[in-house]
């Protein structure tokens, strides 16, 4: 199964591919990932991305379908894949259309701006692997220490509450418009997500076998 997972920055993509990563054994491809690996590694585009996240904007759609390219195209994909973070853009929806890439379903996380505003404030990631915390939601087992690498756990500089509101605004202006364009196509489901991460999962897992 090929899926997309579209909300807002801060609805619980990235928790929630986790749960369907687990449940179909298919990989999450989380853009965002991927460019912070690349801004880690000081990587050419990396470097060109990096001003673009700092400021909450969106990264240019050549450099994140280049990279989303080069990601599909391997073995590891070929048995399906959860897309988390891309499309964000209607070109970049356009872009998987023309290379053929078959969708099944785009599961839309609902999440409201200021349940959003207020989550972010507390997330935390990881600077060795990139797991992502919640100081409230899902702490880490020792304060400020990764369960799974044991590097030490930071606020993104995204998070940042005056550049959360502009990244809010970039979603609703760029990425939003990309409920329409998979509603025209049939494969839309939205979820409500919950307080708790557990209710989300179940109505995710609902949504994506219903
Ligand atoms: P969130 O969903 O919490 O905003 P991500 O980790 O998905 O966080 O993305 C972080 C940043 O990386 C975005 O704010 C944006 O600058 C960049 N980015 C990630 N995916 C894309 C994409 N598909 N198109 C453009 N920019 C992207
Ligand atoms: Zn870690």
């Amino acid at each position: 199964m090929n899926l997309i997972l579209l909300g807002a920055p801060g609805a619980g993509k990235g928790t929630q591919a986790e749960v369907i990563c687990n449940a179909l054994k298919i990989p999450t491809i989380s853009t965002g990932n991927m460019l912070r690996a690349a801004v880690k590694d000081g990587t050419e585009y990396g470097l060109k991305a990096k001003a673009a996240m700092d400021a909450g904007d969106l990264v240019s759609d050549d450099i994140v379908i280049g990279i989303l390219k080069d990601r599909i195209a391997q073995d590891d994909c070929k048995g399906g894949f959860i897309l988390d973070g891309f499309p964000r853009t209607v070109p970049q929806a356009e872009a998987l259309d023309t290379m053929g890439v078959r969708i099944d379903k785009v599961v839309e996380i609902h999440v409201a701006d200021e349940t959003i505003q207020r989550r972010l404030s507390g997330r935390r990631v990881c600077e060795g692997c990139g797991n992502s915390y919640h100081i409230d939601f899902k702490p880490t087992k020792v304060e400020g220490i990764c369960d799974a690498c044991g590097a030490k756990t930071v606020i993104r500089k995204d998070d940042e509450p005056a550049t959360v509101i502009d990244r809010l605004k970039t979603y609703h202006e760029k990425t939003a418009p990309l409920k329409d364009y998979y509603a025209k196509q049939g494969k839309l489901v939205t979820v409500e997500g919950q307080e708790e991460v557990a209710e989300t999962s179940k109505l995710t897992l609902k949504a994506i076998e219903g």
